[in-house]
């Protein structure tokens, strides 16, 4: 390590409509070492790594390159110093093969490379770095751990300097976690620097030269290996400022069981068996990808799975998203975009979609029904702005969301199932969603809140349950939980070791 760090950040702020995800940090990647970074849910993590790959442009600060500032505007600026990340999502050309995407990854037309001299030169780059994956394999089949190692192989071959990994191991199993963290020790050797986030202690400790941890917008500190300790990552990571925890749920369960889950499991779930009453709020936590978003996937119908359900003592089978609709099982998914809306249709469509049960009851029905319905529902979820025949589309995130849960409100659901209510929702529309939530459940349905956000399970569940490896490791009330025994128990369950 030498001492010129190879990126430099001085004092980085970055403000998001009046609020201040970065306060001023200060940070140093050095050559050829894996950094990790560690953090609560919005300490900053991701606006940090946003603002070094050129996604997000600071509202202050410098970053220097070599001991140069450097400006970086653009993700192609980012990829011309060799600063890149992989996502979780890791993107290549499915139409391609492996050595195509290494070799001339989304930019083809560049180089003339006969197929063979390409196939060949990527076989030399697997080799190198010891990725043991046929270059002439179509990228359409990869799992999400091959296509990581593709990326990585792509990143290497273009000579970056810098890599982000986001959560790698999120949906890695045990040995596939261990092929990639071979290979990030490969690049390591070969003088590339790591940045790696992650919510695993172990892996951190395992694999990282370094640490920071951030708390709040702001560096807590920057541990050399040997000090990352769970207890002093833990200190590290709370914010004592924000300790006092507000508690929305002052508790609406009722006597009678509503829901009840006996031995449910996918590929990735052990079996989980848990009993919900009319108006309980179940939070479910762990690391993501450990396990805990195949409960609401299961329950919601949208994977695979075993184990029986009853609800209101009938037993009821979801195999299917629309048997579960049918059930009375409403899964408001984490990927709202994508999953749960059609962005190019009205808000009023959105919400009448479940309760007319397809595209072509929709087209029937009159639209000024539909306007009416929507408004109702908008009104008592506060949706602005309040107008139920514009595009979903032009909404925020947050408001977004409340037609999501709008959409099921005309349903009467008995279960309401959320994935991370309020990721990607603004401050102001967070605790308007928590509203509607344990409103909810002072309605009498069971919820269940599968969640990263350690102050949101706090906030809103009376049971507590913490899912790491696939299993349950803990079932606590709400009020037997601090803060930091809930972080601890996050955070020390290792990735799966069996495959
Ligand atoms: P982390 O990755 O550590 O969980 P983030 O960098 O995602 O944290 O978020 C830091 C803070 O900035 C959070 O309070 C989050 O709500 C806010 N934030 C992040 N991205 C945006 C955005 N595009 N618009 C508004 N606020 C944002
Ligand atoms: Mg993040």
């Amino acid at each position: 390590m030498s001492d010129q760090p190879l990126v430099e950040m001085r004092g980085l702020e970055k403000e998001f409509a009046g609020s201040k995800a970065l306060r001023g940090v200060d940070i140093a990647f050095h050559r050829g070492e894996v950094h990790g970074l560690l953090g609560e849910n919005g300490a900053g993590k991701s606006t940090l790594i946003k603002i070094l790959t050129g996604v997000y442009a600071p509202t202050a600060g410098q970053i220097l390159l070599d001991g140069s500032p450097v400006r970086i505007h653009s993700p192609l600026d980012a990829r011309r110093h060799g600063l890149g990340a992989v996502y979780q999502d890791a993107e290549l050309v499915a139409s391609f093969t492996i050595g195509q995407n290494i070799l001339l990854g989304n930019e083809p037309g560049h180089v003339v490379l006969s197929d063979r001299a390409i196939h060949d030169e990527a076989a030399r780059i697997l080799n190198e770095i010891g990725v043991a994956l046929d270059p002439r394999r179509s990228a359409a089949g990869l799992s999400a751990a091959q296509m990581q190692l593709v990326t990585l192989a792509t990143l290497f071959h273009r000579r970056y300097k810098l890599i982000v990994l986001d959560e790698p191991t999120a949906r890695l199993s045990g040995v596939e976690s261990e092929v990639l963290f071979r290979l990030i020790a490969r690049l390591r050797g070969e003088g590339i620097t790591i940045v790696y986030i992650s919510h695993r202690l172990r892996e951190v400790q395992e694999i990282c030269d370094r640490a920071t941890i951030l708390r709040g917008g702001l560096v807590s500190a920057t541990l050399e290996r040997g000090e990352i300790t769970e207890e002093r990552v833990t200190q590290l990571m709370v914010d004592r400022s924000r300790t006092d925890l507000e508690t929305y749920n002052d508790g609406h369960a009722r006597p009678e069981v509503l829901l009840e889950i006996d031995g449910l499991q996918t590929d990735l779930l052990a079996p989980l068996s848990l009993t919900v009453r009319a108006g309980e709020v179940i939070g479910i936590t762990g690391p993501v990808g450990g396990g805990m978003e195949q409960v609401a996937h299961a329950l919601g119908g949208v994977t695979r799975h075993g184990g029986h359900l009853r609800l209101r003592g009938r037993a009821v089978d979801v195999a299917d998203p629309v048997a579960a609709r049918r059930a009375g099982i409403a899964l408001i998914p984490e990927d709202r975009r994508k999953q749960a809306l059609f962005p190019a249709l009205s808000v009023a469509d959105n919400i009448c979609l479940p309760v007319l049960r397809s595209l072509r009851r929709l087209a029937m029905i009159g639209s000024r029904e539909k306007l009416a319905f929507a408004d109702g529902v908008m009104e008592r979820l506060a949706v602005r702005p309040r107008n139920a025949a514009a595009q979903v589309r032009f909404f925020s995130g947050g408001n977004q969301q409340k037609v999501v849960i709008g959409k099921w409100m005309g349903t009467k659901a008995s279960v309401y199932v959320f994935v991370e209510p309020t990721s990607g929702v603004d401050i102001g529309a967070i605790k308007e969603i928590y509203d509607i939530i344990l409103h909810l459940a002072r309605d009498g349905a069971a919820i269940i809140v599968v969640s990263s956000s350690l102050r949101e399970i706090l906030a809103l569940s009376d049971r507590v349950l913490v899912i790491h490896d696939g299993a349950l490791v803990s079932e606590a009330p709400k009020a037997a939980w601090t803060y930091d025994a809930l972080l601890a128990v996050t955070m020390q369950g290792r990735h799966r070791r069996t495959a």
